[in-house]
């Protein structure tokens, strides 16, 4: 049944370590080897052997609009046909400038990059810079791409294959980040009153989906605006996944918290490679060339993943988009709650609009320790029944459940269904 996939999967690792290109994609935490995927369209995807899944991973967040969206496919195409990089400024590049300082409420000045990784490292060199400090504070189980600074106590695929750190970070360089307890203020405050005229940043995903989701307390997000402005440390909001998810301007118009700079990714290139990063004017103009804070990149604002980014973040600007994906939400998640519930099975269910998770814990998931404590093999089990139900879920239980709009109601009542069957077989 997966013939081409394993033949595939087998020829991979002999070229490419682990045989694939990001480790998230390996199946390694819950024992399989991952299907290959061959197409996809909609919320459906097709691997290589014809074996067709509802895809709750949408590329790990970009697809918010479902796969090969007809006005996306179009802006490529178009885009195409007159060149695919020209490493000289485009009017594309503005527009989509425009927009996002249209759309997110703090950012006065962006610089656009190719990945979420890239806007991470680049924010800190520039809050490292603005400050002229070295610190910084990260939370526990809050990934923020592979950067050295940043990859110390990460989530996602850190957290899914135990690696504390990684080899190959310098000690002197891991030393300067501090990470800390996620909605724990009291430790920030404590960390402030130790080293607070030394921490240039604060670096924070406002609603944490790389330990699986966790729910942001309030006082813990406008306790970091507080004393980073106490302290005069920039606070940074890690909006790559959360951003033009849970709303137009991301966490920060649905908190109503205005971070000093933003990173974001995923949905911003519509399925194509792309980051950004952006806040006030004031810190951004310190970036060469308009300042000294150097940051380059040679197909940075590339003309076809503008064109499908843009394309993307125009259709969300439109209509009722995030309440439906509010209700859409609501709807799978306390229907496999309930399901859950029905079978015996304890759960903890964490949902913000079309992020969500299931812990397989019967305590509240508040933080990286609390998300920790989930079974493991019980999710495998659970991975496994969905699986072969035909629902592609992200292969961890540190990793979000993403929701598209292309995902109908009949489709998800067709996903709560295949989850009862994986619940009575734990
Ligand atoms: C995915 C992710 C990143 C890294 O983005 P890449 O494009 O994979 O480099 C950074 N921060 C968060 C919150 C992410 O989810």
């Amino acid at each position: 049944m997966n013939k081409k996939s394993e033949l595939l999967f087998q020829k991979a690792r002999k070229y490419i370590p682990g045989g694939v290109n990001s480790p998230v994609r390996a199946g390694k935490a819950v024992g399989i080897d991952p299907p290959f995927i061959a197409e996809a369209t909609g919320c459906l995807i097709t691997d290589v052997d014809g074996n067709e899944y509802i895809d709750y991973i949408c590329s790990w967040g970009p697809m918010i609009l479902g796969h090969t969206h007809p006005d996306i496919i179009r802006a490529i195409k178009e885009s195409i046909k007159r060149g695919t990089s020209f490493g000289a400024p485009t009017g594309v590049e503005v527009q989509m400038a425009e927009t996002i300082v249209d759309m997110v409420p703090s950012i006065e000045m962006v610089r656009m990059v190719n990945s979420g990784t890239e806007a991470t490292m680049s924010a800190i060199r520039l809050a490292r810079g603005f400050t002229v400090r070295d610190k910084i504070i990260k939370f526990d189980g809050c990934y923020h791409g592979h950067a050295d600074s940043l990859l110390v106590s990460a989530g996602s695929g850190v957290a899914t294959l135990g690696i504390p750190g990684s080899p190959g970070v310098p000690g002197d360089l891991a030393k300067l980040t501090i990470s800390l307890p996620f909605n724990n203020l009291e430790s920030v405050v404590r960390a402030f009153h130790r080293f607070g005229s030394d921490i240039a940043a604060v670096i924070v995903e406002p609603v944490p989906a790389n330990m699986g989701v966790i729910i942001p307390d309030m006082d813990f997000l406008n306790g970091l605006r507080k004393i980073t402005d106490e302290y005069g440390s920039i606070l940074i909001f890690d909006e790559v996944i959360s951003g033009f998810r849970l709303a137009h301007g991301g966490a920060q118009e649905l908190f109503d918290i205005m971070p000093d700079l933003t990173c974001l990714g995923k949905i911003i290139g519509g399925g194509l490679p792309v980051g950004a990063y952006g806040g006030k004017k004031e810190i951004m103009s310190r970036m060469a060339p308009e300042g000294d804070v150097y940051q380059a990149g040679t197909l940075s604002g590339n003309p076809v993943a503008m064109a499908a980014g843009l394309a993307t973040l125009n259709i969300l600007k439109q209509g009722n988009i995030y309440e439906e994906l509010e209700k859409k939400g609501r709807v799978l998640f306390s229907g496999i709650e309930e399901a859950a519930n029905q079978a015996g099975v304890q759960v903890t269910v964490n949902r913000v609009g079309s992020l969500g998770s299931i812990f397989f814990h019967d305590q509240p998931v508040t933080d990286f320790h609390s998300a920790n404590a989930t079974n493991a093999d019980i999710f495998s089990v659970y991975f496994k029944s969905m699986l072969e139900q035909g629902i592609y879920l992200a292969p961890s239980p540190y990793e979000a459940v993403f929701l598209s709009t292309a995902h109908t109601e009949d489709i998800i009542k067709k996903t709560i269904k295949c989850a009862k069957t994986a619940f009575s077989a734990i």
